[in-house]
Formats: C-alpha cells, sequence, structure tokens
C-alpha cells in the first residue's frame, strides 16, 4: 500500500502541501471544515499571474480541483486530536484517520481571550491541550473555554481525571448536545483568580467558580493545538520547525498562516509545497 500523508487544512498551504506529497507518488488526504483566511478575501491583486486580481473563493478553489485531479482526497470534517502510536492518528469528527507523515496548515492561530489576568496564569492553571496536562487535573476542578465541538472534545478527556468539568461558554450558547457527566455554564467570563496558581474563575456578576485548570477551547483546534497534542516543542504560539518545516516531531510538519507573519498567499503557497516535498522525502525514506 502506498504510504499516505495526512493533511490538516484546506487553504493554500494545504492544498500546495497535498500537490507535491502527490506528485511525488504518494497518497494524500486533506482535511478541512468550516472556512479559512482565503474564502474571506474578495480579491486577491497581488498574487503571480493574475493581472487583474482573482477572488479568494475563485483561488481557492482552482487549488482544490487541481489536487482532486492528482488523486487527493477531500474530507469535510473538523480535526480535534493527534496522536502517534507507530502511526499518525488524527482524530476528526468523522473519526480517526492514520497516515504515515502529518501536515498542520490550518490557518491563523486563534486570539487569545480578553480576560483580566489570563496571560498572568497561562502555564500556571491556563493550558491549551487537554491531552498533554490533563494528568495535572486528577481528582480536581477542570474548566474548558468554549462551546463547540473541540471544547466538547477535551472536556471529554478530561473527565476520567478531574473531579468535575465545566464547559465555560462565555456568553455563548451552551452546546445543544453534551456527554453525560459535563456541567455547563454560560455566563461572561471578567477575570481569573488565584496567588501563584489559578484557584477561580470570576463570573460578570461576581460569582466565582473554584477551577485549578483552564483548558481553552476556542473554535476549532489550530495547528499549534495539534501539534502540542503530539508532543511537539513550541515556539512562541506557533510549533517550532526547522528549515525543511517539520516540527520536532519526525514526520510531524507545519505550513502557511499557521507558522505566523506574514499571512500572505504567496508565503502559504512556498511553506506549504516546502513542506509537502519534506513531507514526500520523510515518506520516501521510511523504513
Ligand atoms: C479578508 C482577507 C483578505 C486577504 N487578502 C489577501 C491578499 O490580497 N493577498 C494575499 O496574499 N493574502 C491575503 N490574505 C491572506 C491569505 O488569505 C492567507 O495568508 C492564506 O489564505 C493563508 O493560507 P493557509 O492555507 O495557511 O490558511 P487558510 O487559508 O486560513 O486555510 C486554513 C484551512 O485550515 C482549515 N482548518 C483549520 N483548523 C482546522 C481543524 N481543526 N480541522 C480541520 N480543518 C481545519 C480551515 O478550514 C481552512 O481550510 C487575506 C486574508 C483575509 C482574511
Amino acid at each position: 500500500m502506498k504510504r499516505k500523508a495526512l493533511i490538516v487544512g484546506g487553504g493554500p498551504a494545504g492544498i500546495s502541501a497535498a500537490l507535491y506529497v502527490l506528485r511525488a507518488g504518494f497518497n494524500a488526504t486533506v482535511i478541512y471544515s468550516g472556512s479559512g483566511a482565503l474564502e474571506k478575501a474578495e480579491k486577491i491583486e497581488n498574487y503571480y499571474g493574475f493581472p487583474g486580481g482573482i477572488s479568494g473563493a475563485e483561488l481557492l478553489e482552482a487549488g482544490r480541483g487541481q489536487a482532486r485531479e492528482l488523486g487527493a482526497e477531500l474530507i469535510c470534517a473538523e480535526a480535534t486530536g493527534l496522536s502517534w502510536d507507530g502511526q499518525f492518528a488524527l482524530q476528526t469528527t468523522e473519526g480517526v484517520l492514520r497516515g504515515d507523515a502529518v501536515i498542520l496548515a490550518t490557518g491563523t492561530a486563534r486570539k487569545r481571550p480578553a480576560i483580566e489576568n489570563f496571560s498572568k496564569f497561562d502555564g500556571m492553571g491556563v493550558s491549551w491541550c487537554a491531552s498533554c496536562d490533563g494528568f495535572f487535573c486528577r481528582g480536581k476542578q477542570a474548566a474548558v473555554l468554549g462551546a463547540e465541538t473541540y471544547a466538547i472534545s477535551e472536556a471529554k478527556e478530561l473527565l476520567p481525571l478531574a473531579a468535575k468539568v465545566t464547559l465555560l461558554t462565555d456568553g455563548a450558547d451552551a452546546p445543544e448536545v453534551l456527554p453525560d457527566g459535563i456541567s455547563v455554564d454560560t455566563r461572561k467570563i471578567t477575570a481569573l483568580e488565584g496567588g501563584e496558581l489559578m484557584e477561580a474563575v470570576v463570573f460578570s456578576d461576581g460569582e466565582k467558580m473554584a477551577a485549578d485548570r483552564l483548558f481553552v477551547a476556542l473554535g476549532t483546534a489550530g495547528g499549534a493545538e495539534l501539534a502540542l497534542k503530539a508532543g511537539a516543542v513550541m515556539d512562541g504560539g506557533a510549533p517550532l520547525v526547522d528549515g525543511n518545516f517539520q516540527t520536532t516531531i519526525p514526520g510531524l510538519f507545519a505550513a502557511g498562516d499557521c507558522l505566523g507573519a506574514p499571512f500572505q498567499v504567496w508565503s502559504a503557497v512556498a511553506q506549504g509545497s516546502a513542506a509537502g516535498t519534506s513531507a514526500a522525502k520523510f515518506l520516501r525514506d521510511m523504513k
């Protein structure tokens, strides 16, 4: 069987990576959900080859069509977790997908929530990865910040460990369906409190809720969150990559806006192509 790369992200970085993996003779599965930056761009006028400009949506579809023609498998699903057990296992809303290499091309990292003392407790109670830090919550009070599929998936990981798991939606509606054992609180959060370590979440009505850990899971998991789950070293808010766009985990690559500036189509295409080339070399050299 042909070796396979899983690519998270169907924007210019992910699709360019897929083109290079496919043209090197390997399989590529692209997983994407929701809209990325390119579909929001009304007109791209600074990209090579389009003198009159082209809409982001058109450019995106042209790339996806090109990848499909080459044999890429495109799956509409949200990636929520990543682990390695001899092969990469990507947890998604459509089940677990397995691959020999993974390229993260998830677009811009999310903003940090505007909650007082959030930065003070980042790493001192605030956490970005349930599978990495859930163990520290054994028998303790865990809170998860978020209201969507990814937040529920993080909360589920904490259930067997923490004494209590509460989903904090920070003003958003509660999810319609919640697994047993997870509580929900929809009040707006104003601050985090504690001494050296975080001890409580403060709501806009002044009430406090004891919490030893706050797991941030807003929107969907980005490249940073997925890389963290696989055990990769971070560089600020993004996965640390070498000159071949490989993270500190062999076979795990990252490219495009999820690595930071310059947030342009050319850089996403260039980094995606380089990551795809490196992933193909990794697949070729595998024992
Ligand atoms: C309004 C606007 C105008 C712009 N104008 C220009 C311009 O004129 N020129 C220019 O060069 N650049 C422009 N840009 C920037 C450009 O669009 C981005 O730099 C480029 O799209 C980045 O490509 P990317 O593949 O890294 O990320 P994106 O295009 O953001 O794609 C990310 C992909 O990852 C997927 N994804 C994320 N998380 C998950 C998950 N957990 N599971 C599954 N899928 C996931 C998303 O659905 C998406 O398919 C503009 C951006 C915006 C928003």
